[in-house]
């Protein structure tokens, strides 16, 4: 597909991440004003909530865009995302004769402070990158068991915290925890020393399923809104010592970060891709009905406080193992229901190769193999103060559809972490 043309001419240029093609939804705020939903354009933001209120933008028989978040568009359902999209359209395209109208409703991106986009109901993150298993496991088990006998046939997951869920920008603490390492007699309670970022894409859930009801791969992949750029912060030292049996808990329970624009699957479509070829046959209800994958490249930015930044992994979304709608349709087959705003993280999207590995416990093989940055500094885990920047673009014919930074500074932990 090539750059659909808007008047806006900072959203024609080929470098853009916000092209008429985009449309990325989000939540932002300006000095004096409460946060409220608009959609990146070039850059500009066009302020939906002022459009609403003015009568210019009517989805449904009640307002929709009265409130800091998402939530109440996505419940509207499939049809109200593709009449939103062509109504925009209308306002944005070159040569519409609604330009004048959408004029007066736009404000600098550079000006905006961005919210969290949408409530997240509940988070589950998943394990479904290949590269990264195989890595992971060989580093905990063994090469010869290093993929977990299930893992070829369930996309493996964990039901993480929404309350840990923040938007890009927003610094945080270092964790403290329970830690033993392998040649320590006994646990201690301290920051954790091995702090990780883990790089993955988050579906969001638009759509409601039913309790009770499983949902095919199909009916998963049209419940999704969108995806944004999602950082599971992931705290080494507490997850050797407390994964087993029960999966990780408080290593991720710190912090996830999100992009602050949801990128929407309809946006996504010309991107789409195939899986891999499958080891083991996949049972029915987890084969895809078509290419359910997307053509994301992705990196990691590390920069220390004061320093330059250094580009230390690059890899690309394909690389996963299950789709988005492959884990969404496997979430549901026990009965739980699905919930409007319900966030699922892909799992770490690691690459074949050394410098495609989205975490740093897989770049340093558990920091065995320090990463050198741009001004000869080295990294095993993150240390205090280091600011993580990932970056999502897809490039398409003559433009570039992007996600928008998700960043953020891990300050140092508490001196004393309780009161
Ligand atoms: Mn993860």
């Amino acid at each position: 597909m090539p750059l659909m043309k808007s008047w806006l001419e900072s959203a024609n240029r080929p470098d853009c991440p916000f092209p008429l093609n985009n449309l990325p939804y989000g939540v932002f705020s300006t000095p004096g004003k409460d946060p409220h939903c608009g959609v990146a354009i070039g850059d500009r933001i066009l302020d939906l909530t002022a459009m609403e209120k003015a009568g210019l933008m009517k989805l449904a028989d009640k307002k929709v865009f009265d409130r800091p978040e998402w939530n109440a568009v996505m419940a509207l359902g499939p049809d109200a995302w593709t009449r939103l999209r062509k109504l925009l359209f209308g306002f944005l395209a070159d040569g519409s004769a609604l330009r004048g109208q959408a004029e007066r409703f736009m404000v600098p991106l550079a000006d905006a402070k961005m919210h969290m986009p949408f409530t997240v109901a509940e988070f589950t993150d998943f394990y479904a990158g290949k590269n990264h298993a195989e890595n992971v496991g060989a580093m905990f088990r063994g090469a010869e068991n290093a993929l977990p006998p299930n893992w070829l046939h369930i996309p493996i997951g964990y039901n993480g915290r929404a309350s840990s869920v923040i938007v890009s920008g927003t610094d945080f603490r270092r964790p403290w925890g329970q830690l033993k390492g392998p040649q320590d007699d006994a646990p201690r309670f301290a920051p954790s020393q091995r702090f990780d970022l883990e790089l993955e894409l988050g579906a969001i859930v638009g759509q409601p399923s039913p309790y009770g009801q499983p949902i095919s791969v199909a009916e998963a992949d049209a419940m999704i809104f969108g995806y944004v750029l999602l950082n599971d912060w992931s705290a080494r030292d507490i997850q050797a010592w407390e994964y087993q049996p029960l999966g990780p808990f408080q290593s991720k329970a710190t912090a996830t970060s999100i992009s602050p624009w949801i990128v929407t699957r309809e946006a996504l479509e010309p991107f789409r891709c195939a899986g891999p070829e499958r080891v083991h046959p996949l049972l029915d209800y987890l084969k895809e009905p078509g290419p359910m994958l997307y053509n994301i490249a992705m990196e990691v930015e590390l920069t220390p406080k004061g320093g330059e930044p250094t580009v230390i992994a690059r890899t690309n979304y394909r690389e996963m193992y299950y789709s988005s709608a492959q884990q969404l349709a496997h979430h549901a087959t026990a009965g739980g229901g699905m919930r409007v705003g319900d966030l699922l993280g892909s799992g770490t999207i690691s690459g074949p190769v050394k410098d495609s590995r989205g975490c740093l416990l897989e770049l340093t093989w558990a920091g065995k193999e320090p990463v050198t940055l741009s001004d000869g500094q080295t990294r095993t885990f993150i240390q205090d103060n280091d600011r993580i920047t990932l970056r999502g673009n897809c490039h398409g014919d003559g433009y570039t559809l992007g996600f928008g930074d998700c960043t953020g500074v891990v300050l140092p932990a508490l001196e004393r972490p309780f009161r």
